[in-house]
């Protein structure tokens, strides 16, 4: 089975939205990420906790599956982030961002991680991205993904890294900060040019924008009446997209890319229905390929 490497953060989150609260519940790109793609793959974790971390909250990764034995534990508090959501649900406000034990990590691969084919840098700081990279010996797919904390305190480095990519899977509000375009259309030919082969611009309820060889395919999201929580709606998608390459060998066509997003976009609308990683815990391959049939219909012309 191919193997996915993935550099991002496991945190705990603290999320406001019109449906209610969430303190201190289990987050991070890496976790939403993880347990996504290891419903198709294997998944090797590069990341840090502190000592709170819980050992039931690693665990949940160990029993899909997951590799873990690249997650230190340092002295200190695991990454928190706290956000919320008014009116517009595609949008998160961040509240907080404390980096924690992320301030002084420095990633160091378990030797058997080297070999991983696929690679995804996860939200997190680009430099620690980079440093994931240059230690894989031969990627046959990389992917990216980031956010404005990043993209307003580490903009070099984040081009380092955005020039390396196949693929960038990127927010709508993140595309217009980075490229100064005014909406999605306008910012993935810009984003292109920095680098990778293909651009996925995720939309939230509006869906994804695939840019790629000069062309678009733009779909919406699967309709779902009650967003709950947002949270790790796109960190789930490039986990499905990523799963879906890694089973394909690393086919970055224009059909194997669509359907890398159509699953993606799939497992997300999961993600949006509960609060922290719930729906994913009790996600079935099964029930995904269940909802792609009803897709199907909702998008058939
Ligand atoms: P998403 O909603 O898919 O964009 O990602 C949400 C996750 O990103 C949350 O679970 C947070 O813990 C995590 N997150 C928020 N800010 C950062 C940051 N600056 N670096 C890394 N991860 C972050």
């Amino acid at each position: 089975m191919p193997n996915i490497v993935v550099i991002g953060s496991l945190a705990y989150d603290s999320i406001y939205t019109p449906s209610g609260a969430a303190e201190r519940a289990l987050g991070g790109s890496s976790n939403y990420f993880s347990l996504a793609a290891s419903l198709y793959t294997k998944v090797r974790v590069v990341g840090v906790v502190g000592e709170d971390y819980l050992a039931t909250d690693l665990e949940l990764l160990t029993h899909r599956g997951v590799d873990v034995s690249g997650v230190q534990k340092l002295p200190g508090k695991t990454f928190h982030w706290a956000g919320k959501y008014e009116g517009d649900l595609n949008e998160a406000q961040t509240l907080v961002t404390e980096l924690n034990v992320f301030e002084t990590f420095s990633p160091k691969l378990p030797e058997k991680y080297r070999d991983s084919e696929y690679v995804f840098l996860a939200n997190i700081d680009p430099d620690l991205q980079m440093s994931v990279l240059e230690q894989v010996k031969k990627p046959r797919v990389i992917a990216c993904d980031t956010m404005n904390f990043w993209i307003s305190s580490k903009l070099n480095s984040l081009k380092k890294v955005i020039e390396k990519v196949d693929v960038l899977l990127i927010n709508e509000g993140e595309a217009k900060i980075l490229t100064g375009a005014p909406n999605a259309i306008a910012a993935a030919p810009l984003l292109n040019k920095m680098g990778p082969k293909a651009v996925v611009i995720k939309r939230g309820e509006y869906g994804f924008a695939l840019y790629h060889d000069s062309h678009f395919f733009i779909l919406p999201a699967f309709p779902i009446s009650k967003v709950i929580d947002p949270t790790g709606a796109g960190d789930t998608f490039a986990g499905g997209f990523m799963s879906y390459l890694a089973q394909h060998s690393g086919d970055l066509s224009r059909e194997s890319l669509r359907n890398a997003c159509i699953r993606g976009s799939m497992l997300a609308s999961f993600t949006v229905q509960d609060f922290s990683i719930r729906a994913l815990l009790k996600l079935s391959a099964a029930d995904v390929e269940k909802r792609q049939a009803e897709y199907r219909k909702v998008i058939s012309l």
